[in-house]
């Protein structure tokens, strides 16, 4: 059984497309998405409809929320903010609909996926060290979990009793480790790689790999100016930041 996990799409058609034509190059059994489809970027309906289109398995990210008022818009930057009034107005009810109704928590007997963490997914945690990582680990009933959130690709590693970062984003799972594998963002990246970023899992094989794929940066950046969307919002994706 082979996994894509994606996360944080943010209305970026034109990473979303590289990813997807990749994933078709890696006999990929089915495809995962940590949330936040929305926000940032200019094509938020294209990216709703080729999640649905493809059957990816979906749950919530806080930008999909915050456009269904599921949470404050004032919890984010001015950028993020406009961007996600943009969004709404952008959005058939339908659309709205599929947003409003997506799980915090998505799992099968292979693995575990949230946007941010696994304890009070509702809030929307950021995992960047290993202890934002303690209360997910102990909430674990498999091997793996899978988030996003941060966009920034990263291992936490549960060997016994210690927890660790993992140095490579590309390894085989050690018998008895657990394991909380941030997969990066498709839309947005921000560890300095301007590229669309995934991640595949490898059950049978017990491997894990983050990718990075080439994308059409000027035109993600042409649909934000031409959006009237704030030029930062532009001007980050070259950047990878
Ligand atoms: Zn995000």
């Amino acid at each position: 059984m082979r996994y894509a996990i994606m996360s944080d799409i943010h209305s970026n058609l034109y990473a979303l497309e590289a990813v997807m034509t990749d994933v078709g190059s890696e006999n990929i059994n089915q495809i995962l998405c940590a949330g936040d489809i929305v926000g940032y970027c200019a094509n938020p309906k294209e990216c709703l409809d080729a999640i649905r289109k493809l059957k990816i398995q979906t749950i919530a990210g806080n930008h999909d929320w915050a456009v269904v008022g599921k949470l404050d818009p004032l919890c984010f930057r001015e950028e993020g903010r406009k961007a996600i009034f943009w969004t709404k107005e952008q959005l058939s009810e339908e659309d709205l609909n599929f947003l409003e109704t997506l799980e915090l928590i998505y799992k099968n007997n292979d693995l575990i996926l949230a946007h941010g963490s696994l304890d009070n997914p509702e809030r929307f945690a950021y995992l960047f060290d290993v202890s934002n990582a303690l209360a997910t680990f102990e909430m674990m009933d498999r091997l793996v979990c899978f988030v996003g959130h941060t966009h920034v690709p990263q291992v936490f590693v549960k060997e016994g009793p210690h927890v660790y970062l993992g140095d490579s984003l590309n390894f085989t799972l050690k018998l008895g480790c657990k394991y909380v594998i941030n997969v990066g963002s498709v839309g947005q990246s921000r560890d300095n790689f301007p590229l669309a970023t995934y991640c595949i899992y490898d059950k049978d094989k017990k491997t894990v790999e983050i990718k990075r794929i080439p994308y059409d940066i000027n035109a993600a950046q042409m649909q934000i100016l031409e959006a009237n969307l704030p030029e930062m919002l532009a001007r980050r994706l070259a950047v990878g930041q």
